[in-house]
């Protein structure tokens, strides 16, 4: 009878432990800006569709074989940060000293714990060392060389800071100081901004992945070289918990891309996040209040990926395009670079 019972007992148990979530799911973004296809040769365009679904199927096929979203979401960021097409690991975009100085930041939705790292010049894979930095140490946000020693002694390649340097980047950070040459300073609505008119037309090519796993947990995670021409050690968004990036089990993950500031001042992931949670609202409704309303309100441009804990998935912005795409449970691939696609 005891043997009976035990046996029973442990059998449901284990249905219950192995019982996995149907609606697993992932969405990525390779940024958002100015992205109209008049300026897009056909080529190019193939390139970057062709990356988004390779990343996105990367991160699928680990969530697909009962790995955890924090593996999906590294393997696919690894994929964005190793192409020279994004504006993450090689192929970031320079500062005004012609250097990068990378960020990244990675968030567990089960745990609510977190990692960033900003300023980095020489780990290769900067959302590697994110989640390092969550995983195996007492903080959350390490800077500059810290940042590259801690990577290093964590065992992640480090690189020459020349490894990330693209001739396209080159070209775009002399366009925008010859640009800035001519004008000086910007009087953007009564204030002096100095790059304010070059980012309005910019790409922001920051990479971002969310995922929820067949276990029911979120994670998010985002990377990017911040913006061009940027000066005095500027961080933008990306490496912010709650502005760049967000996760919450009880909610929804999210990854931002875009002008950083207005990302940081408005705290746009966790804002999407907390509408979900405070006033119980639908993924798609929030992500479309703090994009539509709020971020446009203030002034800001850009957007986010999101997942909800039941695998619904949000991709809102307020540019002419963003890159992104998403793979459901099923297989079904959606890759899409326009506004009306
Ligand atoms: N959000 C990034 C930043 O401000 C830029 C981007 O999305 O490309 O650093």
């Amino acid at each position: 009878m005891t043997y009976l019972l035990f046996t029973l007992l442990f059998s449901c148990s284990s249905t219950l432990i192995k019982k996995e979530n149907d609606n697993f799911g992932i969405v990525i973004h390779g940024g958002a800006g100015t992205i109209l296809k008049k300026n897009m040769t056909p080529e190019m365009e193939k390139n970057y569709r062709e990356a988004l679904s390779e990343a996105t199927t990367i991160g699928y096929n680990i969530l697909k074989e009962g790995g955890t979203s924090q593996e999906a979401i590294e393997k696919t960021i690894h994929y964005l940060e190793n192409s020279p097409l994004f504006n993450a690991g090689k192929g970031a975009v320079l500062n005004a000293k012609g250097k990068v100085e990378l960020d990244a930041s990675f968030m567990d939705g089960k745990t609510l714990n977190a990692g960033a790292i900003t300023g980095a010049t020489r780990v290769k894979n900067p959302i590697s060392a994110a989640i390092k930095v969550m995983k195996n140490s007492v903080h959350v946000l390490l800077s500059g060389k810290g940042a590259d020693d801690f990577a290093k002694k964590e065992g992640l390649e480090l690189v020459s800071p020349e490894y990330f340097i693209t001739q396209r980047r080159l070209d775009a950070l002399k366009r925008v100081q010859e640009k800035e040459k001519e004008k000086k300073v910007a009087i953007v609505e009564d204030s002096e901004v100095m790059y304010d008119p070059f980012i309005k037309d910019s790409k922001y090519g920051t990479v971002g992945c969310v995922a929820l796993d067949k276990f029911g947990n979120l994670a998010a995670g985002t990377s990017t070289g911040g913006m061009t021409n940027k000066k005095w050690n500027r961080i933008g968004d990306s490496p912010i918990i709650g502005a760049g990036t967000y996760a919450n089990n009880k909610t929804c993950a999210v990854s931002s891309t875009g002008w950083g500031e207005y990302f940081i001042r408005g705290i746009v992931a966790y804002d999407i996040s907390a509408l979900m949670e405070y006033k119980n609202l639908p993924l798609n409704e929030a992500a479309k209040i703090v994009i539509q309303e709020k971020l446009t309100k203030l002034g800001g441009s850009g957007g986010v990926v999101a997942i909800d804990n039941k695998g619904n998935i949000a991709m809102e912005f307020n540019t002419p395009g963003m890159y992104r795409a998403h793979m459901n449970s099923k297989g079904d691939l959606d890759v899409k670079i326009y506004k009306n696609e």
